[in-house]
Formats: structure tokens, C-alpha cells, sequence
């Protein structure tokens, strides 16, 4: 008899995400005549860049002649990405050599492979609420869950405390779901932790480009220290709006030694073993993406979601409901009125209002309470629910 993994027993019965998309289907499917406004997934509505269009025909075309043809690529990204990578962090000063990027598909996808670096027994903690794939893939592996909670009083920006026993721990800053940012300082103490404790951080870059405050660090390697510490995770998901087209890279630091061993090194050869490489297509349009010019055409996308951002939130200045992000974030974290809990939120607003959005409780226990609102809808389904918030909060 095959012994399945033992440790899906632990999970919950189905991801966040889906769980909602499953309810406000069938709220579609009860109620036809009406539209609901989906301020739920963050998904982001805008096209990709004209850059980055060039770039992909460019590559389609280079894919029909025998000359220009491209086969298999190189496991751990092609030279030019990995350079474009280094170049996104030059630009804020930050010194990364090429051999330490990995070129991916995306967070989503090494969000699941890089916990084959680490041992079951290191206990994980994750700076909640959060991204839920940190605490699954890792339930998924047998590891112990170590919950560091944000609350309303840390401003949802937990640092690290006396007796804190944790070897991996996962942050994501400007946070999804609560758009909290952790300033250089605050960054730096969880750094200075880490070095101490000999653990590891899995810093979560995806929405770095939405920062705007100086004090805010886009990158963790950008604080002293970080590189004998941390892996970086980058998308161009919400960055350049690639959700649908995918594509990321992993900074690993060749300085990154635990146990005598060279995370470098072992990722080198994780990937080389379980990766043939990103489509060539996706490469080019990722160095597109990441050119001066690439980066000028997306941060007119960035500024509609920002937009979004402001009408939410002056609906709910206006109604006097306290809320954190949608400031250096794509997300509003708002605290469920009338003392509702999240889903039973979830659900009054879905059938008052007709808007989806996602319950803070799903991104950890502390979140319980709380709401999230996704500002990358388009422009005008982001007025009419704010329209319709103010009808019904
Ligand atoms: N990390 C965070 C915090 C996210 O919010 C998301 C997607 O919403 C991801 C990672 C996944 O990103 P990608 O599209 O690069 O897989």
C-alpha cells in the first residue's frame, strides 16, 4: 500500500481564495440579476506594458527561424534576466550578483520548492495575518507553525520577541493582506534576530513597487546584514501585471551559510534537479518589464490601482471605519463594523452591497475581525462599490 503524506490531514479543507470564489459563485448563480463587484483576489485588470507586448512578438518571432531559435533554457534563468534582476537592485543601491538570482515562474511557485532547503524540524514562524501559502506549504512539509501575530496595536507589524523559537520565519512587507510596511528600522531588527538566532527570514518582495514612503526598505538586502540572513521572492505580478503571463525571480545570497553549507549552492542544485528552466518568451518580457522604460509604462498601472486605493478609503474615512494600508500597498485592511466577525461580513456586504472581498480571519486567527479590500479592480467597479459601501456601512 502507497503511504500518502500524512501531513494534508492538517490543512484546511480548501484554500482561501477558492473558498470564497466558490461563495460568491454560487451567490451569482441564486441571484442572476444581480452584479457582483469583486474586490476579493488580487488579481490585477490593467494590461501589460507596450514594452513588454514588443518584447514577447519579438521572442515569438526569434522562435520561427532556425537561426534564432531558443531550446531548453538555462535551470537557473537566462544570463540576461538574471542580469536585468541585478540592474532592478542597483537602481536602489543594493549590490546583487546575477549567479544569485533565480529566475521563476513566479512567488506562488518557489513559495513551494524552497522549503526542500530546510530540515522538518525547523519550526516556522510566519508574521500573520498572511499570504496563506506560507503556513500551507509548510503544514504540507510537517513543519510546526509558529504564529507571530499583528494586531491592531503593533500596527500589524510584529517584530521579533524575547523567547521567540523560530528557525525559518516568513515576512512579506508592504504586507498582503494588511498593506502594513515595515520602515528600515523596524526591517533591521528582524535582520539583527535572525543573525543572532542563526535563522533564516523568506522575505516576500511581490508588492515592493507600490511603496512610495522613503522610510520603507523595497528590498530587505537594502538593511545591513540581510544578505548572511535572507532569500528574497520577487513577481512581476502586481509589479508589472503579470498575474496571467508569470514571472519572478529568488535571490539567494552567496553569504546565506547555515550548518557549514552554502544556500547558493544547495539551491543550485535543487533547481538544476527539479526545474528545465522559464519559457524564453516570458524571460524577455520579464527584462522588458524590468528596463527603465519598462518600469516608466507599468507605474501608469500602479497609479490607477492607487487611485482605486484613495476612493476606498475616503468611503470609509467617511464613514469613520478604521483601516490600515492602501498607502505603500494594493490592499485595505478594515476593521468589520459593528463588532461582525469576518465572515459574517463577508457575507452582509456580498448580499447587501453585492461587493467580494476577502475575511481577515482567513489570512490567520489574529485577522479574525478584520477585512481585506483588493484595490486592483478597474476604475469604475472600484467607484461603484465604494458607491455602494456607502449605502450599506
Ligand atoms: N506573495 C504574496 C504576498 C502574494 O500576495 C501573492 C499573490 O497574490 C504571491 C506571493 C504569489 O505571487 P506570484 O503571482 O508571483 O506567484
Amino acid at each position: 500500500m502507497t503511504h500518502v503524506n500524512p501531513y494534508y490531514v492538517n490543512l484546511k479543507d480548501s484554500f482561501l481564495f477558492y473558498e470564497t470564489k466558490m461563495q460568491a459563485t454560487a451567490f451569482e448563480a441564486a441571484h442572476p440579476e444581480r452584479r457582483l463587484l469583486r474586490l476579493g483576489i488580487g488579481d490585477v485588470t490593467l494590461p501589460l506594458a507596450p514594452v513588454v507586448i514588443e518584447a514577447l512578438h519579438r521572442a515569438v518571432e526569434e522562435q520561427a527561424h532556425w537561426e534564432t531559435f531558443q531550446g531548453y533554457m538555462p535551470e537557473l534563468g537566462k544570463e540576461f534576466m538574471k542580469e536585468a534582476a541585478a540592474a532592478n537592485y542597483a537602481r536602489r543601491g543594493v549590490r546583487i550578483d546575477p549567479e544569485e538570482v533565480f529566475v521563476c515562474y513566479g512567488i506562488g511557485d518557489d513559495l513551494g520548492s524552497i522549503g526542500g532547503l530546510f530540515d522538518r524540524e525547523n519550526r516556522v514562524g510566519v508574521v500573520e495575518p498572511a499570504y496563506p501559502a506560507y503556513v500551507d506549504t509548510n503544514i504540507m512539509a510537517g513543519r510546526e507553525i509558529i504564529p507571530i501575530s499583528g494586531t491592531e496595536e503593533n500596527g500589524f507589524l510584529p517584530l521579533p520577541y524575547p523567547g521567540l523559537e523560530a528557525e525559518l520565519v516568513y515576512l512579506c512587507s508592504p504586507n498582503n493582506p494588511t498593506g502594513a510596511a515595515y520602515s528600515k528600522a523596524q526591517l533591521q531588527k528582524w535582520v539583527d534576530w535572525a543573525n543572532e538566532q542563526g535563522a533564516v527570514l523568506i522575505f516576500d518582495a511581490a508588492y515592493e513597487a507600490f511603496i512610495t514612503d522613503p522610510e520603507v526598505p523595497h528590498s530587505i538586502y537594502e538593511l545591513p546584514g540581510a544578505k548572511n540572513c535572507a532569500i528574497e521572492l520577487f513577481s512581476l505580478s502586481k509589479s508589472a501585471g503579470f498575474t496571467g503571463t508569470r514571472l519572478g525571480y529568488t535571490v539567494v545570497p552567496k553569504a546565506l551559510i547555515r550548518e557549514g553549507k552554502s544556500l547558493q549552492a544547495m539551491w543550485v542544485r535543487n533547481r538544476s534537479t527539479c526545474t528545465n528552466g522559464v519559457s524564453y518568451l516570458l524571460q524577455r518580457a520579464g527584462e522588458a518589464a524590468l528596463t527603465e522604460e519598462g518600469l516608466r509604462q507599468s507605474r501608469a498601472s500602479l497609479g490607477v490601482y492607487r487611485k482605486n486605493a484613495e476612493i476606498l478609503t475616503s468611503a470609509l474615512d467617511s464613514r469613520g471605519i478604521r483601516y490600515f494600508g492602501g498607502q505603500n500597498a494594493p490592499y485595505i485592511w478594515l476593521r468589520c463594523p459593528g463588532q461582525m466577525d469576518s465572515w459574517t461580513f463577508f457575507s452582509y456586504l456580498m448580499e447587501k452591497a453585492g461587493v467580494v472581498g476577502t475575511p481577515g480571519v482567513g489570512f490567520g486567527a489574529c485577522g479574525e475581525g478584520w477585512f481585506r479590500f483588493s484595490c486592483f479592480s478597474t476604475p469604475e467597479d472600484t467607484a461603484e462599490a465604494a458607491k455602494r459601501l456607502l449605502e450599506v456601512l
